[in-house]
């Protein structure tokens, strides 16, 4: 018997790191899986994987961000699942630049895909949650919610998701429905190194600068976060309502 047999679960940016870190978990301890992203390609890496390993998982192409993409896109996962009994809320999207620099695209893109994107996937999810009174949604926040330089537009989002998350979990606990946060620090993501490269920096030295800057002497893999999301999907974390949990390994702040 397996934590989540017979849930479905829904990972949104689940192509890649930490989505499909989560995507893959999930799956292995017994989920059915709609692996989400901009495009159901996107996600098929992720499907294969997790078909390899004898899991079950579909990918779907939504755009968390669009709310007409989100409504027909739950309803598809539902209308083949039978229903939805996790969300993870991972999709986003970073456009880096100091403030005097950063333009309303910037903006816009990195707040409507983590911060709108979040509200209008648990707002469409939960319409299927209440009716069955259970539910867990988790959502990913970050140590940028606390402030990062460049990070105007992501950090606001990131803190957001921890307001949204606070207030979703009070709306929706009398459903019995779980609505907490994660918030990483530095994982070892393709994100990261790629950001690495755009600040002319070595990928690999920045991740081991990263790790002699963290108290546990390392930086995070998808993995350590995934495991976090999964135990607050989990039956074991029924009495966590409205939590952000960091999972920095003691490094607040960027
Ligand atoms: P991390 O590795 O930290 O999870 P990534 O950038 O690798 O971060 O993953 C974010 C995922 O979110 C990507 O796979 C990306 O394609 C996806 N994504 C970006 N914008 C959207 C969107 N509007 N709708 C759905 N997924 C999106």
């Amino acid at each position: 018997m397996s934590r989540f047999d017979g849930k479905v679960a829904i990972v949104t940016g689940a192509a890649q790191g930490i989505g499909a870190a989560t995507a893959t978990r999930f799956a292995f301890e017994g989920a059915t899986v709609a692996v989400v992203d901009i495009t159901a390609e996107r996600g098929a890496d992720t499907v294969a994987e997790i078909e390899k390993g004898g899991g079950k998982a579909v990918a779907f192409g939504i755009d968390v961000s669009n709310s007409a993409s989100v409504t027909a896109g739950v309803e598809e996962i539902v209308a083949q699942f039978g229903g939805v009994d996790i969300l993870v809320n991972n999709a986003g999207v970073t456009r880096d630049n100091m403030l005097f620099k950063m333009t309303e695209e910037d903006w816009d893109l990195a707040v409507d895909v983590s911060l709108k994107g979040a509200f209008l996937m648990a707002q469409a999810a939960q319409r299927h949650m209440v009716p069955k009174k259970s539910g867990k949604i988790v959502s990913l926040s970050s140590i940028s919610a606390l402030g990062n330089r460049g990070q105007s537009n992501y950090s606001a989002a990131k803190a957001g998701i921890q307001g949204l998350t606070a207030t979703m979990a009070l709306e929706l606990a009398r459903y019995n429905i779980n609505v907490n946060a994660v918030a990483p620090g530095f994982v070892d993501t393709a994100m990261t190194r790629a950001t690495a490269v755009r600040m002319g920096l070595d990928p690999e030295e920045f991740v081991a600068a990263g790790a002699a800057a963290t108290p546990i002497g390392r930086v995070a893999q998808p993995d350590d976060i995934a495991s976090v999301i999964a135990f607050l999907a989990s039956e074991d974390a029924r009495h966590i309502v409205g939590q952000t949990i960091y999972v920095h390994g003691g490094k607040w702040g960027v």
